[in-house]
């Protein structure tokens, strides 16, 4: 693990730390007085974790999909293509996401790809 990759380690922890608190107070907020079930505790906890599931994904895949704006040949006649990013609604295993795809245009064989595929 090189030092860039320790460091970005090390925040994720302090990150996670963090919001762990301010999802605990706030539902501690939301609960109000008395003594939760643990099932109160658990299932919004995990909500948030869904939550921050959807959220990387939506992030990594935008990350992905802008790498392949540079463009990409055609499979079928290797003509440069332009690229594009698109957007679609995703279910995820976690909720519903908006899902960044880089997407490809041959004008000369008049078809649609995706880069990486
Ligand atoms: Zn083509």
């Amino acid at each position: 693990m090189d030092a860039k990759q320790l460091q970005l380690k090390e925040k994720l922890e302090s990150l996670l730390r963090d919001t762990s608190l301010v999802a605990a107070e706030l539902q501690a907020l939301n609960q109000g007085k008395g003594i939760p079930h643990y099932d109160d505790i658990e299932l919004p906890a995990h909500d948030v974790g869904k939550r921050l599931s959807r959220a990387i994904q939506m992030e990594r895949a935008r990350e992905v999909a802008a790498s392949e704006l540079k463009g990409t040949r055609c499979p079928d006649c290797r003509q440069q293509c332009k690229v594009e990013i698109e957007v679609r609604n995703v279910h995820s295993m976690d909720g519903p996401i908006e899902l960044t795809e880089p997407v490809a245009h041959c004008r000369r064989c008049r078809r649609s790809f995706f880069p990486s595929a």
